[in-house]
């Protein structure tokens, strides 16, 4: 069994089928992309992955265990949206803290966990900074920070980068990619932008209209489409 296993998993909205028998597996460590055009269901399928939605059918395994009725508190799951919904009355250093705080960790492995998060995401020296005080960049990493702090067995990322320019969100994926290595985290990562998946995922899963159409690295993806959707999606098509 992998990681992380979806299977037969489908999801309706007031009678439209919003994902469809859907199965999907991740290995431990690896980064997968969720790759697709607006409205196929990615954030639906991350949601409930997290726990935030229900599944009309289907089965969830995380590391074993079936958690497809876990709540969304106990599944260890990080999230980071496109919006850092980070709290602006509380600094860099206790927006990280503040999940630690809820779940009573001792005030002296607070401070260092907290700090090592900061160093890892590059904040250092902003410690004592509020949310408005920080790039649109900067404050992705404290959302970042936040979810990595409580230790996830699986990071969810929801188009994280898309609300960015262009040559931060390039240093982003480079950062982003680094450090999802060096914690060797568990990663899904929703985008519809075909460059950064190409860039930074171990493997992809297209999807589209509720059903993954393929899936493979990056380099098979590119290479092998199975279908003209794959190959106009990924821009490999003349
Ligand atoms: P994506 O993230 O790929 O853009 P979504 O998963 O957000 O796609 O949405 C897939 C489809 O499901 C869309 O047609 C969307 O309108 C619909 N949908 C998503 N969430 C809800 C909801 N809570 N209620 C009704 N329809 C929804
Ligand atoms: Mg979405």
């Amino acid at each position: 069994m992998s990681y992380v296993q979806i299977e037969h998993m489908s999801k309706t909205f007031h009678g439209q089928h919003v994902l469809k028998q859907l199965d999907l597996a991740i290995e431990k460590g690896e980064l997968v992309t969720l790759l697709g055009p607006s409205g196929c269901g990615k954030s639906t399928l991350l949601r409930i992955l997290s726990g935030l939605t229900a599944p009309d059918t289907g089965k969830i395994y995380i590391d074993g265990k079936d958690v497809t009725d876990v709540s969304p508190k106990n599944r260890e799951i990080g999230m980071v949206f496109q919006s850092y919904a980070l709290f602006p009355n509380l600094t860099v250093s206790q927006n990280i803290a503040f999940g630690l705080e809820m779940n009573k960790v001792p005030k002296a492995d607070i401070r260092l966990r907290v700090q090592e998060m900061i160093e890892l995401v590059g904040l250092a020296g902003k410690e004592q900074n509020y949310p408005r005080e920080l790039s649109g960049g900067q404050q992705q990493r404290v959302a970042l920070a936040r979810s990595l702090v409580t230790r996830p067995k699986v990071l969810l990322l929801d188009e994280p980068l898309s609300a960015l320019d262009a040559q931060i969100r390039k240093n982003l994926q480079k950062q982003l990619r680094t450090i999802q290595r060096e914690l060797n985290m568990t990663t899904v990562l929703v985008t519809h932008d075909q460059e950064e998946a190409m860039a930074v995922s171990d493997r992809i899963y297209i999807m589209n209209g509720g059903r993954i159409v393929q899936h493979g690295s990056p380099h098979e993806i590119y290479t092998q489409p199975h279908s003209e959707f794959v190959a106009r999606f990924i821009g490999n098509y003349n």
